[in-house]
């Protein structure tokens, strides 16, 4: 009740009764001439986020998840035990655990040529199938007649 005197002091012309019990927001001076507007009873939002969750009770509630590192670090441990650690141990802990970083993705720099050979981000002709040269080829043809068209005009 204690609380409703507080409301009302802060807009006086607002009907009590229309204030629902659960109502924790506090009300500006135009809320009385939006009457027709339903206060707002959950809060929480219909997408996942990414919140702090404090005190350690609370962190516990939530399901632990590893990153590269932590996975490599209990990797030598058997799954049931590695299991029961990472439950009891591990930091990572979300409401809505966010999607994980693609490999090499936090690299800065530009990788080697062997490196990127190894990655697949270039290919020698020799590593291309059949069907994909007569492709290239095919393609090259097409540029160098559209090049030689366009110097004859
Ligand atoms: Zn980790």
């Amino acid at each position: 009740m204690a609380k409703k005197t507080s409301q009302s002091k802060i807009c006086n012309d607002v009907d009590e009764t229309m204030i629902p019990e659960d109502c924790t927001t506090d009300h500006d001076e135009n809320f009385g001439d939006s009457f027709d507007l339903a206060p707002k009873k959950n809060d929480k939002p219909s997408f996942k986020y990414q919140s702090v969750v404090r005190k350690r009770d609370e962190r516990n509630k939530l399901d632990a998840q590893t990153c590269a590192q932590c996975e490599e670090y209990f990797s030598d441990l058997s799954p049931r035990k590695r299991a029961e650690k990472i439950r009891n141990v591990c930091r990572h802990r979300h409401v809505f655990a966010p999607p994980k970083s693609p490999e090499h993705f936090w690299e800065i720099g530009i990788p080697d040529t062997l490196e990127c050979k190894r990655r697949g981000y270039i290919r020698d002709e020799e590593d291309f199938s059949e069907e994909e040269l007569s492709r290239l080829r095919e393609r090259r043809r097409r540029y160098r007649r559209r090049r030689s068209d366009d110097v004859e005009k």
